[in-house]
């Protein structure tokens, strides 16, 4: 029988999200609103906006990126079918070219304190600790967490290259 006040398959989840197109700022609002208003979602905390030269191809707008950190009773892959519907609905289209500009990307960075090794989803985000708009914004809320390996964020962010990122 399902207790009333059973809260143990709470996942806390980080998700990354980041646009350079079509006024990146107000497409992270809308994201963030829509991912408040889903029913299965419930934003705990929201890092600020930080601007960032674009990884790759370099003749393509700034990105802007936040973090936010989640509850949900989703699992992984029905949080990334989640996120990937969201991106959609904001017109985000799929091109060949890799990190090119977008509409919107909605990455998962960590769900608890999994590792997943699937071929639709890696967990912890494969680029996290490389990334300072990742690690930045992280360490702005969640200065204490932890990688399943032990790896504190703050110590990453320490460490992290600053230079072509600004906190707005
Ligand atoms: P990067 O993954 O380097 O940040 P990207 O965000 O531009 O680049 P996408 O085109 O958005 O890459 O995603 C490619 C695929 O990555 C997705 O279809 C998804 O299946 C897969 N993927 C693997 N791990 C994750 C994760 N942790 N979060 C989101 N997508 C993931
Ligand atoms: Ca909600
Ligand atoms: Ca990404
Ligand atoms: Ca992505």
């Amino acid at each position: 029988m399902k207790k009333q006040n059973d809260n143990s398959n709470i996942a806390t989840v980080y998700i990354g999200i980041g646009a350079n197109l079509q006024n990146p700022i107000k497409q992270l609002k809308q994201a963030l609103d829509t991912l408040n208003t889903h029913p299965e979602l419930k934003i705990i905390k929201t890092s600020s906006f930080y601007r960032s030269v674009p990884m790759g191809p370099q003749d393509q707008p700034d990105f802007i990126n936040a973090v936010c950190q989640l509850e949900t009773q989703l699992s992984p892959l029905a949080l990334l079918d989640c996120l990937q519907t969201i991106e959609k609905q904001q017109g985000r289209v799929r091109k060949a070219e890799r990190w090119g500009p977008r509409v919107l990307d909605l990455d998962i960075l960590m769900y608890n304190q999994e590792e997943i090794h699937q071929e639709r989803l890696i967990i912890p985000h494969y680029g996290l600790r490389e990334r300072n708009f990742v690690i930045l914004p992280l360490d702005e809320i969640a200065p204490n967490l932890q990688l399943p390996d032990g790896t504190l964020i703050t110590s990453l962010a320490e460490n992290i290259e600053k230079q072509g990122i600004e906190r707005l």
